[in-house]
């Protein structure tokens, strides 16, 4: 007997759903365009749980399921009569049931349903393995798609790999025939169970409104907006699919664009900062004393910035560049710049541990400028604090290091005219947007703001997600540090890895070992992965060495002390998330080793390696994992292979989809359902063009044709309400 395919296993019934789907009468359904917007609840027969195990996969309301789309179509046949069916052949049959029972097997652990069923042409035998449930959902004279493999020996039967029980609430032949669509899916939210949801909706999916104007659909010969939606989860041909989701791809593009451009010409036209020219006094003696020259990279990006700031246009600048690159640096000498016009700077960092680092290095960097930076964190003593940020407040303090801390309420500022967020895909979009609001001058001008990232993003994605933004970045690193070595290793070579893992904490380095996120286990997986790795290192692998843990689920102050005693060498292995990712810098770590590397992005494996190698020695990152796939193979091999992360980035674009590189700026614009920027190319070109057109023809959306479309751009933006007027 074949075994089923996994998306195609029928699963036994869990909680209110199903039973009502099969027992009950369908309760009264009226569609209509609001429920996109209701949770799924709203739909006949779906109950708390379900919506619990849709949340999952970021479900929560029937719009929501309906741009759940699916990533692959089963092509079935149509139903046909049991007496043309061959030995052999896989196909798909409608019958009614006459009995069903379970059927004795000697082997342990094996059930076997089996049901006679009939058509107009004959009788057959059909078999289900381990599903005793359907005992108490199948019964006599029910009837049933069945779709599965025939045999005739030891007597006609069929293996049924998919059924589906006729005149519910459901349409007929969701699962069993024509293209079926196969849903990202999770172990509590199966994609047959997603199917029969998505069907459940299919009357809303063709009450939904048409934000597109007629002249747009027409100039990109697009279909409506509930074809499209019908199109993509059950389309009739592959040309109707393919229809489809050009549709949703482009207009998700372009409410995109929309939003952005209106961004860009708000920030333009309405906002003023205060232009910081420099003046060399404090840069001077900073750079004099830098114990090492600036790269020419470095120099064009200070330019770059230099320049903005002397504008009376706010700066909105993102700086990019590898972990190691020196942005640093960089950004003490755009602070230094806002000092020296008699403005104050704020560096704002994701973690404590990165503002101490930060102001460590600050400190050295900007004392000689006679700057000396004020710490603000959540940990600062109160008396402390209330005297630092008088300080901020008076402008004695003139720059300021800290976490969300700096956002809070008591913090005001004397006249701060540069914020610069260090990691900025750390924080949500609303608060950068608190930022920048907080940031106003005395005559409420707006403060420049530098967004710094250690992840490379690709130029067809910077102009996605960032169309607001302007990039400047720096590639290479300075001279004198060595790429750091990668190798992919197999399960097989795990304890080859392991001796030169001990040979180097023998010779008094220390390494990071970095758990994934372990599928199925949902929130706290990774945590949970890191604590069970550390257990079996120690008492293994690493008995001899010390082995700290650092993972996201910790209390605060437990992950700072882990990190503090690995940086300390109190520990000489740290077995962590990724929360090392961002952060830490501990120069005599040299070794990292990643299990399950197949599970991280090209992108996030190249900046946690980054992590090791940063002292005098040479740095070895070893990547354990057995990918199942081509493409995973691929990855690994590119990460193994290139040290340009560029390179990786855009390769990851192209392999995996930007998904993972998007998570990078949280919250709003750039959660992207439905377009894939590495094969969306065209599109985004045809998007960028129409948005143009289309705010020529009516700049602040206003026309009635267009008003769904202004609303689906202040949804998308909603930390940016009334742009579309400014
Ligand atoms: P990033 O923040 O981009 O990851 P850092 O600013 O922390 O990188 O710089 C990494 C290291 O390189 C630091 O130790 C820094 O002092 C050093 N560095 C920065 N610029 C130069 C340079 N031009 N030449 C040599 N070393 C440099
Ligand atoms: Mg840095």
């Amino acid at each position: 007997m074949t075994t089923p395919a996994v998306d195609e296993v029928p699963i036994p019934p869990f909680g209110d759903a199903r039973s009502a789907r099969w027992d009950a009468p369908p309760p009264p359904h009226r569609p209509a365009p609001e429920r996109l917007d209701e949770p799924i609840t709203a739909l006949p027969g779906v109950g708390r749980a379900a919506a619990a195990r849709a949340a999952g996969l970021g479900i929560r309301t029937v719009g929501d399921l309906l741009h759940h789309t699916p990533t692959r179509y089963l092509a079935y046949e149509q139903a046909r009569p049991l007496a043309d069916l061959a030995d052999g052949e896989e196909a798909t049959v409608r019958v009614v049931l006459d009995r069903i029972s379970l059927r004795p097997t000697r082997r342990r652990g094996l059930v076997i349903v089996r049901a006679r069923v009939h058509d107009e042409t004959g009788s057959i035998s059909a078999v289900w393995f381990n599903q005793e449930y359907l005992l108490q959902v199948l019964h006599p004279g029910d009837r049933l798609l069945l779709r599965g493999r025939v045999s005739v020996r030891p007597e006609r039967q069929i293996g049924v790999k998919a059924h589906e029980v006729l005149g519910g609430a459901g349409s007929e032949g969701v699962h069993t025939q024509g293209l079926v669509p196969v849903y990202p899916a999770t172990e509590g939210f199966p994609a047959r169970r997603v199917r029969e949801l998505v069907d459940l909706a299919r009357p809303d999916a063709r009450a939904a409104l048409e934000p597109l104007p007629a002249w747009i659909r027409e100039r990109l010969g697009l279909p409506g907006a509930a074809d499209a939606l019908v199109a993509v989860h059950f389309p009739r041909s592959a040309a109707e699919h393919r229809g489809g989701r050009r549709r949703l791809v482009l207009e998700e593009l372009l409410v995109l664009q929309l939003g952005l451009a209106a961004v860009r010409r708000s920030e333009a036209t309405r906002r003023r900062a205060a232009p910081l020219a420099g003046t060399g006094a404090r840069s001077g003696p900073l750079l004099e004393a830098l114990p090492f020259t600036l790269t020419r990279e470095q120099r064009r990006v200070v330019a770059e910035i230099a320049r903005d700031l002397a504008q009376p246009a706010p700066m909105r600048r993102l700086l990019q560049g590898e972990v190691g690159s020196g942005k640093t640096v960089v950004a003490a000498l755009a602070m230094c710049q806002a000092v020296e016009a008699g403005a104050q700077a704020a560096l704002l960092v994701p973690t404590e541990t990165l503002a101490e680092q930060h102001l460590r290095t600050l400190d050295a960097v900007l004392g000689p400028a006679g700057i000396r930076p004020v710490l603000v964190t959540g940990s600062v003593p109160r008396g402390e604090r209330e005297r630092r940020e008088l300080a901020l407040r008076t402008g004695t303090g003139e720059v300021a290091v800290g976490t969300q801390a700096l956002l809070s309420e008591g913090v005001g500022f004397h006249r701060l005219g540069l914020v610069v967020v260090d990691e900025q895909h750390r924080f949500g979009v609303e608060q950068r947007q608190a930022l920048a609001d907080r940031a106003s001058g005395p005559e409420g001008e707006a403060a420049h703001l530098l967004y710094m990232t250690a992840t490379p993003i690709p130029r067809t994605l910077a102009l996605t997600a960032y169309g607001d933004l302007r990039v400047s970045t720096i590639r290479g690193r300075p001279p004198g540090r060595e790429p750091v070595a990668t190798r992919w290793v197999r399960e097989a070579g795990r304890e080859d890895a392991y001796d030169e893992l001990r040979a180097e904490l023998r010779a008094g380095r220390q390494a990071y070992v970095i758990c994934p996120l372990v599928e199925g286990e949902g929130a706290g997986g990774e945590a949970r992965s890191a604590v069970r790795e550390a257990d079996r290192l120690r008492a293994g692998p690493l008995a001899a060495f010390r082995v700290g843990l650092a993972h996201g689920a910790q209390r605060p102050d437990e992950r700072r002390e882990a990190m503090r005693a690995f940086a300390a060498g109190d520990t000489d292995v740290l077995v962590a998330t990724t929360v090392v990712e961002v952060g830490i810098d501990v120069p005599n770590a040299t070794v990292m080793l990643i299990e399950g590397a197949d599970r991280f992005g090209l992108a996030q494996l190249h900046q946690l390696r980054g992590r090791v190698g940063r002292g005098g020695h040479p740095g070895l990152c070893l990547l354990f994992a057995d990918p199942a796939t081509e493409d995973g193979v691929r990855r690994l091999e590119a990460v193994a292979q290139t040290t340009d992360g560029f390179r990786l980035a855009e390769l990851d674009l192209e392999i995996r989809g930007e998904g993972s590189i998007l998570g990078l700026r949280q919250a709003g614009p750039t959660d992207l359902r439905h377009a894939r920027l590495g094969r969306d190319r065209r599109e985004l070109a045809q998007a960028r063009r129409v948005a143009a057109w289309t705010l020529q023809r009516d700049p602040h959306l206003t026309g009635p044709e267009h008003l769904l479309l202004r609303r689906a751009v202040l949804a998308l933006f909603t930390d940016l309400p009334r742009l579309l007027d400014g």
